[in-house]
């Protein structure tokens, strides 16, 4: 799967303690590789390995220090880009909100109805309908009522009626009479695009004029899936895609592709056939399920944010100096803060936790911390000896804590320096490096 091809073109790099232009060039290839293997349209395999060729040479991949996992993150970065960025969210602001499915029989439509369903009832304190609108096979309608049963959720139908539009705008009446908040449109589709499917789904949709209209796919078509979702956009214009059955040895690469050719967001992933396999879309998660790196790459992405060379040497020149003031405690409280919890960080340092007892920086106590450095003048920051009784009243007031606490600060400040000129002898290097370079 590509997970194991792009696992496989990383592999390239390691080992190499550094890398050549050559190297960076061959992995990229490699992934490119995996890209159309998994199902990527070629264009677009082919544009992402170029963005993250120019990123990579931007950066001077060559010549830091990890240029292989600075690599990684240039690829995850991107693919996270190309699946959308950020989250997106659903539109919950019509009254009812009226969410109309569409997509291929099979795809998993009236399954996903029923989650969503179910997903607003319990997550979102709504009042959801189900709406049946596939009127050609009398199982669908069937199918439907199972679904709504199994989650206590009501049903409309209207049987007898061969009018999907007509049903459609019945059951929003029906809803706005009965106290109903989300109305959800399950609709008939067929096993290929064709005209009658599309005209119908097309007249449903200017009738009631859907807030979300659901483009629901299944991850397992590959380009398909892309045609598909093509031609559905051009014709509804629908404001999100739902990516279902990515439970199974699913390739991923649909859900790229579908991205970027019609650009719209992936707004949930069906992970099941229960009805509470359903996820919002995280593309950053996506991507990790792709690189199937999720540790590794969360790992580069701490060193990357938390280990900058140059502020690490600027500390140590002011450790050295006894520059060290309020204003680089406060950003290596930032960086620390940054990387997760204190205890497990200190617990991580040989001989650290030692000399860390007395210092108790607790994680909620960043938040004193900070109010009482901000409520420092810049003279009293760089120049803590300063800070007098008189100065101490001052910033505790300023900062809405006791003077006790000031004064606790001011001790682990001290001791925090002391440690950290300590430390700057041989074996003190990965405190160094925890602390903020
Ligand atoms: P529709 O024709 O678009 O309404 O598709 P259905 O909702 O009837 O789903 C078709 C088949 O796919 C059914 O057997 C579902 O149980 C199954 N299905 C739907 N969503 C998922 C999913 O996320 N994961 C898995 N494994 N199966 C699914
Ligand atoms: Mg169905």
């Amino acid at each position: 799967n590509l997970s194991d091809k792009l696992d496989k073109a990383f592999h390239i790099l390691k080992g190499h303690g550094k890398i050549t232009e050559v190297n960076v060039a061959e992995t990229l290839k490699e992934v490119r590789r995996a890209l159309l293997d998994a199902d990527v349209n070629f264009k677009i395999a082919k544009d992402f390995t170029t963005k993250v060729k120019e990123k990579a040479i931007g950066q001077d991949v060559l010549t830091t220090l990890q240029p292989g996992q600075l690599l990684v993150k240039l690829v995850k970065d991107e693919l996270t880009e190309l699946m959308g960025g950020e989250v997106a969210g659903i539109n919950l602001s019509g009254n009812p909100t009226v969410i109309l499915m569409a997509g291929l029989q099979g795809s998993g439509k009236t399954t996903f109805s029923g989650k969503l369903a179910n997903y607003l009832l319990t997550k979102k304190n709504k009042k959801p309908l189900l709406v049946a609108c596939d009127i050609y096979r009398p199982a669908a309608i069937q199918q439907l009522y199972v679904v709504g049963d199994s989650i206590g959720v009501e049903v409309y139908s209207e049987p007898e009626n061969k009018n999907p539009v007509e049903i459609a705008q019945n059951a929003i009446k029906h809803a706005k009479a009965n106290g109903f908040n989300v109305v959800i449109v399950d609709t008939a589709g067929r096993l290929a695009v064709d005209a009658e499917m599309m005209d119908e789904i097309e007249r449903v949709h200017k009738a009631i004029q859907p807030q979300e209209t659901l483009f629901v796919v299944d991850a397992m078509t590959g380009q398909d899936a892309v045609n598909t979702a093509k031609t559905f956009n051009e014709r509804l214009n629908f404001d999100g895609v739902i990516l279902t059955k990515l439970d199974g040895d699913t390739r991923g690469g649909a859900a790229i592709s579908i991205k970027s050719v019609v650009n719209k967001p992936i707004k949930f992933v069906g992970t099941g056939e229960k009805m509470d396999a359903i996820d919002v879309f995280y593309p950053i998660r996506m991507a990790e399920r792709i690189l199937g790196m999720g540790d590794v790459v969360s790992l580069v992405e701490r060193a990357q944010e938390q280990f900058d060379e140059e502020e690490a040497r600027k500390i140590q020149k002011k450790i050295a100096k006894n520059e060290f003031g309020f204003d680089d405690f406060l950003s290596q409280i930032q960086q620390v803060k940054k990387m997760g919890n204190m205890k497990d960080l200190v617990g991580m340092i040989p001989g650290a936790s030692k000399a860390m007892k007395d210092v108790e920086i607790e994680d909620d106590a960043f938040k004193h911390i900070e109010a009482i450095i901000h409520s420092m003048t810049p003279i009293e920051r760089s120049k803590p000896a300063l800070i007098d009784v008189k100065r101490k009243a001052r910033i505790a007031k300023g900062s809405g804590t006791k003077i006790e606490q000031v004064n606790q600060l001011m001790k682990q400040f001290d001791q925090m320096s002391k440690m950290m000129k300590m430390m700057q002898g041989p074996g003190g290097k990965n405190l160094m490096k925890m602390m903020g370079g």
